[in-house]
């Protein structure tokens, strides 16, 4: 129970003597951060961290590193007057979880304890804690090479290994050794006196993977905070199973019907696969007998509304029990309590690059089996407060053949973004010392990539233009739109149709057996060249319902056009901070065309450039920039279309290559977008 160093190897153990750590009924928050495992060691921490320059942080989910740590770090006046950041992969962990520590040391959020993510913010100049994506670290880096304002940097969930985590971790090495640096000539009086503090950095992990992070930093020291784990049963089924969402629902009411109270949390790859078994479970729940406990179901994934996502953490009323949807946000980032039964699909979603020979050229997510390393962290969450079981939804053998861990992000990922973020910073991508080391030809796309974008010249230098695309929040691809509205004066126009098409949940919904329907009342605001223009007049539409209807009108106006509200709103957000990026580089988002679709499509061709396609005498598209044949997507309001020459936002892959948000554009279009048109 308490932080011991150095530990070799540290194994998550389902099976761990858990006597010692009976869970007592807590009244006050306090009693709570009191009995969290890692409350015993946190005198020796705090030493820890005051004595080392780096501390790699080992500890089981729920121990309560991400909550605790940064306020220890605070109460000790280890960060001086300097600010703490604490990384997440995801953004929804890092709001939350700010929520959590706000909560705990009662303030508000946005106050002493804040979060910064993409598009989203609440800090002020009292915030000292900040919970931030690791997307949002880099960024700051691009403006404040040296993060002076932080003299603490927590980097959590390393062990995900994000590109940016990456980026991240590789880049604060250099920082630390310029800072500290820096700091001992002007602490000894030979140099010029510095204001900057040394920084503080601190790894940490959920997982095994603590030897490299401190290989990394030159060895350093590894501490090790156990958690309360109480044994869980586990079973496999015997026959793989096909249909994953199916026999998770199955599984479900066998232990809502045959097994005793307790929460239950359910696995599933992403957003769709949870929205519809949630759905199911809705509606064989009200078919149960009156007496039987009632089912209270609780979604968790990446784009879920903040005040849906604290459902989660409140617990059930008596005779119901609560299932808990999720996305692997709930393997390590958030530790849900009351969970007994843990349902494993066995399935995620990855980011992976395609290669422009599999028909790609950027990332696209696709669902694939998970690793052991998550599937024992999925099993850990069933036996956190008791013992718990595990009900995996594929077989012994097919656990036994799982890969151990995932591959880090930046083999797999596209680097395009981070290539260019890099030049901004004045480095190159071969130069870096990263962890682990990215393969040559993924950069060597990326360079393409930037060099068709026009963000690098001949000789892989960083343009203007480049520069400009690095300071917007978004994709190169996108800023590149944005910055070609200048050209075309569409600027408001664009942004519109980039705010909408950057939104965590797609505009457009898209159910299968319901399409003729759906086309027929989104006619009106079908625009003949496409999805991006169809796009524009959905938001105009809704903009005037906006103004005039009340909230239930503009819901019910939402509902009837099957298009997500939460898109419209978020998008505003995002809108609102294009605007301001565009007035920082000297661009005035007014500039308006009056909803004119030539300008505005002659600006998605400059940056969609790569993602486009000819019609082949044949009848298929054919990639302009890639080997693949292509279909347009049969939820597009160009399905079946023969045109000359399209653009598209995305590819799906499923038995074919499917393009989704598509729009016809004349071939003429391409001819001056420079180096492709001379290629394609
Ligand atoms: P770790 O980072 O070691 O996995 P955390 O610090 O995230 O652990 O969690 C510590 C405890 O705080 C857990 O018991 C968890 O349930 C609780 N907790 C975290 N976030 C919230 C929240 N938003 N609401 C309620 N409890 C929370
Ligand atoms: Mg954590």
């Amino acid at each position: 129970m308490s932080i011991h160093t150095p530990r070799k190897k540290a194994r998550i153990r389902l099976d761990d003597d858990v006597s010692s750590a009976k869970t007592r009924p807590v009244n006050s928050l306090q009693k709570q951060r009191e009995q969290l495992p890692i409350a015993r060691g946190r005198e020796a921490l705090i030493r820890e961290i005051q004595e080392n320059d780096t501390t790699i942080l080992l500890g089981e989910t729920g121990s309560g590193k991400t909550t605790q740590v940064p306020q220890y770090i605070l109460e000790s006046g280890i960060a001086g007057k300097g600010m703490i950041a604490v990384t997440q992969p995801r953004r929804v962990a890092a709001t939350s979880l700010a929520a959590r520590v706000a909560e705990e040391k009662n303030v508000s959020v946005g106050g002493l304890v804040g979060y910064s993510v993409r598009f989203d913010e609440a800090s002020s100049s009292d915030t000292r804690i900040k919970y931030v994506s690791d997307g949002m670290l880099v960024r700051e880096l691009l403006s404040d090479q040296l993060l002076s304002k932080y003299s603490v940097i927590v980097v959590d969930e390393a062990h995900e290994r994000t590109l940016r985590t990456d980026f991240l971790i590789a880049n604060l090495k250099t920082i630390q050794t310029a800072r500290n640096k820096v700091g001992d000539v002007s602490r000894k009086g030979k140099g010029p006196a510095s204001a900057l503090n040394p920084l503080k950095l601190i790894i940490m992990s959920a997982t095994l993977d603590a030897e490299k992070f401190s290989k990394f930093y030159n060895n350093a020291r590894i501490l090790y905070v156990k958690g309360r784990q109480h044994p869980v049963q586990i079973f496999h089924t015997s026959v793989s199973q096909t249909d994953y969402v199916d026999a998770a629902l199955r599984t479900f009411f066998q232990i809502h019907t045959d097994r005793p109270p307790g929460d239950v949390l359910i696995f599933l790859p992403g957003q769709e696969d949870i929205e519809s078994l949630d759905k199911s479970i809705k509606m064989y729940a009200r078919r149960l007998p009156e007496e039987r406990m009632t089912v209270l179901t609780c979604p968790m994934y990446a784009a879920l509304p903040p005040a849906q996502q604290s459902r989660i953490f409140s617990s059930a009323p008596t005779n119901a029990r609560k299932c808990i949807l999720a996305t692997n946000i709930a393997e390590t980032s958030i530790t849900i309590p009351g969970i007994k039964y843990v349902i494993d699909t066995g399935k995620c979603k990855e980011k992976r690059y395609l290669s422009k020979d599999t028909g790609g050229g950027f990332d696209t997510l696709l669902t694939r089996d998970i690793t052991k390393s998550s599937a024992m962290q999925r099993a850990g969450r069933a036996g956190r407060e008791g013992p718990g079981f595990c009900f995996r939804l594929y077989t012994e053998d097919a656990f036994n053949s799982m890969a151990l861990s995932a591959e880090p992000e930046i083999r797999r990922c596209s680097l395009t973004q981070s290539v260019l973020q890099l030049k901004c910073l004045g480095q190159d991508f071969e130069a870096v010392d990263f962890m682990d080391p990215p393969e040559i030809g993924s950069v060597i796309s990326a360079l393409k990539t930037l060099w068709l974008l026009g963000a690098l010249d001949n000789s892989k230098t960083l343009t203007t233009l480049g520069r400009q695309m690095a300071s917007f929040p978004v994709e190169p691809y996108f800023a590149r739109i944005i910055l070609a509205s200048k050209t075309h004066g569409c600027t408001s126009e664009v942004i519109d149709i980039v705010s909408l098409l950057s939104s965590s949940s797609a505009l457009f919904l898209d159910i299968s057996d319901q399409r003729d329907t759906i086309s027929e009342v989104r006619g009106k605001f079908r625009h003949a060249s496409g999805d991006h223009m169809t796009m524009l007049n959905a938001l105009r539409s809704y903009q005037e319902v906006a103004a005039s209807d009340s909230k239930g009108a503009r819901k019910e106006w939402c509902r009837q056009h099957f298009v997500n509200e939460r898109t419209f709103v978020e998008a505003t957000k995002i809108r609102d901070q294009l605007r301001q990026t565009c007035q920082r580089v000297g661009i005035d988002w007014h500039a308006s065309t009056a909803d004119n679709e030539e300008p505005v499509l002659r600006c998605f061709v400059t940056g969609l450039v790569q993602q486009s396609a000819f019609l082949q005498p044949d009848g298929t598209y054919k990639q302009t920039m890639g080997h693949s044949v292509i279909k347009i997507h049969p939820g597009s309001t160009l399905c079946d279309k023969k045109l000359p020459a399209i653009i598209y936002d995305e590819l799906v892959y499923t038995s074919q290559i499917y393009a989704r948000g598509v729009s016809s554009v004349p071939k003429s279009f391409f001819s001056n977008v420079t180096p492709v048109a001379r290629e394609a």
